[in-house]
């Protein structure tokens, strides 16, 4: 919740919103990230151990510990990181639509939320229908267009 949350939207729009940050407290979406986060962070550190016991002899660093590996190191992670991040945001994607999920199944209609996200959409300039690669590669929240299917979508709603 911000200050300019509750200057520009109405009461119904800000309840669509809290309603959809509820929806990730009641999934417990924070540890889910958490363990999510941890796990990416052990395979992470895993492949590259595997990745740099390679380069290391390959380069003729005395062994994994060498000081002057420790740049290398750092390179291999940054790429590991990098290619990792279309997988957490497939992640957080995937939890954001259960929290709209979850705000339209606990508001009185689905027009708040509709008008809220698009307005949000409107201030931030987002996209509201990307390219398919642009949202698997740099999204981490659907795009608007999807988002406001998920809450006008009937079997949600019971
Ligand atoms: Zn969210």
């Amino acid at each position: 919740m911000s200050d300019t949350l509750l200057e520009n939207f109405s009461d119904d729009e800000v309840e669509a919103v809290l309603a959809h940050e509820l929806g990730h407290v009641q999934m417990l979406h924070v540890w889910k990230i958490l363990g999510f986060s941890t796990a990416a962070a052990l395979i992470s550190f895993y492949l590259a151990y595997l990745l740099f016991a390679r380069v290391t002899a390959a380069l003729n660093f005395s062994e994994i510990s060498d000081i002057a590996g420790f740049p290398l190191l750092a390179i291999v992670l940054m790429i590991l990181g990098l290619a990792f991040i279309p997988v957490q945001n497939s992640y957080l994607r995937r939890l954001e639509k259960k929290a709209d999920i979850f705000a339209a199944q606990h508001i009185d209609s689905p027009n708040s939320f509709i008008s809220a996200m698009t307005k949000l959409a409107e201030q931030n300039l987002a996209d509201p229908n990307p390219e398919r690669w642009e949202e698997l590669l740099f999204y981490d929240h659907p795009p608007i267009s999807k988002r406001l299917r998920y809450v006008t979508t009937k079997n949600n709603k019971g």
